[in-house]
């Protein structure tokens, strides 16, 4: 399970921070909600990809001793399962969606260079999330009139702040800011199933 790490500074200071186990360990199992501090349980790497990085990250992982499971912290400047930072995409898609400029000139936006394909996903995994964005964020925000989900979606994450509102989502209510992957949903774990039983 991936919980969201409060992290505001360079990859460099992250990095610093989460070298300490017990500099950001939780007290307790998000999981089986046992009242114990978690052991440190190593890290596992990650791409991020920011104005200021592109590369790997190190993300701090913890065990709960009582139910076995391991839990990640994951810093909140990026989402689940996407390489790209969080900056870097509400960027993209407020230039895009919001002030409505081309999908190259909003990719401007977001240095390193990256291909058109990635916008285009963003986009349509946005779109797609947009309504459901809407309903979450009525807890932090109040609904602004718009012609559509996306358009009342993006000034309502614009209002709210984009890591407030990744933070309430992914933490509060288990929400993906762009919806989780297949198989994933709904709240970011693995289905008991394998996709082998599943209906196609
Ligand atoms: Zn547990």
């Amino acid at each position: 399970m991936q919980i969201l790490h409060p992290f505001a500074g360079s990859v460099q200071q992250y990095h610093e921070q989460i070298s300490n186990p017990d500099g950001c360990r939780p007290s307790h199992c998000p999981q089986c909600n046992a009242k114990h501090p978690l052991t440190a349980h190593g890290f596992y790497t990650r791409t991020l990809i920011d104005a200021s990085h592109d590369g790997v990250i190190r993300v701090r992982r913890y065990l709960c001793r009582a139910c076995q499971r391991t839990v990640s912290l994951l810093p909140e400047f990026v989402l689940p399962y996407l390489r790209s930072s969080l900056a870097v995409i509400a960027l993209f898609l407020v230039t895009r969606l919001l002030l409505a400029q081309t999908i190259n000139a909003a990719a401007a936006t977001a240095p390193p260079p990256m291909p058109y394909q990635r916008g285009q996903f963003w986009i349509r995994r946005f779109r797609a999330q947009a309504e459901a964005l809407c309903a979450a964020l009525a807890a932090l925000t109040q609904p602004v009139p718009a012609p559509d989900f996306v358009h009342r979606a993006l000034a309502m994450l614009e209002s709210t702040g984009w890591t407030a509102a990744h933070r309430f989502l992914l933490g509060g209510v288990r929400c993906h800011l762009l919806g989780w992957p297949r198989g994933l949903a709904p709240g970011g774990r693995r289905a008991a199933f394998s996709s082998a039983a599943a209906p196609a």
